[in-house]
């Protein structure tokens, strides 16, 4: 079984949603599926609940919980609309929107606490990867998203998205994706030695319909975050049939 999301960005409409929907409604795969569309379309979850293994998930979250924060969606509203899985820590948000570690990690607080799965995403830039510097980054990034975070039985989505293959067209090779996930997983199995299994470790970066069946080939990975290919509702549902 492999998690695969769907980031549609600031995209989409309700004819997409609709077009998903008449899509997905033979998915019989055990692939586990989230789609995260912008937050005015997930007021749509409920026509997709018939569906098996079929969920809809947040692109962001606020890091309040309520009061005069004007454009903000919080966790506490996401888990009352039946939100159960919630992207954080994009680098879109990171580089666009400022977003820091520190607001990152009380983010993934805020999502935990109304029981939303986190959907955290990390990953370095070109110069990291060209100066080699890329696995410290990495897990400063992750030693910050998880401080004094206590994890019970939930599951965390952790999604290595290289920023260089974001949007680009270019992905890294198989070994270079499958280094990344053993480091990742061997980081939390430090931090998390007796949960480590609840992490699933998927990439994001540029997956489409020629490239998703070999990423998704690989052991050390667990599922693929797709953005701009989800756009289209008969790839992305090629993506989620994908079988061994
Ligand atoms: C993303 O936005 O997280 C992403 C992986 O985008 P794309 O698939 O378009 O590279």
């Amino acid at each position: 079984m492999k998690y695969i999301i769907a980031n549609w960005k600031l995209n989409g409409s309700k004819s997409l949603l609709n077009d998903f929907l008449n899509q997905f409604s033979t998915y019989n795969s055990e692939n586990y599926i989230v789609l995260c569309p912008p937050y005015l379309l997930l007021s749509s979850a409920d026509r997709f609940k018939a569906i098996d293994n079929f969920f809809m998930g947040s692109q962001n979250v606020s890091e309040y919980d309520n009061g005069a924060f004007t454009g903000e969606i919080s966790a506490e509203i996401l888990a009352d609309n039946k939100i159960a899985h919630s992207i954080v820590g994009h680098s879109e948000r990171r580089t666009l929107f400022a977003e820091t570690d520190e607001k990152i990690n009380i983010k993934i607080k805020k999502l935990l606490s109304g029981k939303i799965t986190p959907i955290l995403c990390i990953g370095e830039k070109l110069e990291q990867r060209e100066t080699n510097t890329y696995k410290q980054i990495i897990d400063l990034q992750l030693e910050k998203a998880f401080k004094n975070i206590k994890v019970d039985d939930q599951t965390f989505i952790i999604a290595y998205e290289p920023i260089w293959s974001i949007g680009t067209g270019v992905i890294p090779e198989i070994s270079q994706i499958n280094e990344v996930h053993n480091f990742i997983r061997t980081k939390m199995k430090q931090l998390y030695p007796k949960n480590v299994n609840q992490f699933k470790i998927l990439y994001g970066g540029s997956v489409n319909l020629k490239n998703y069946h070999s990423i998704l080939s690989s052991k050390a990975v667990d599922g693929v975050l797709v953005g701009g290919a989800s756009l289209d509702s008969k790839s992305f549902y090629e993506i989620c049939n994908f079988k061994n």
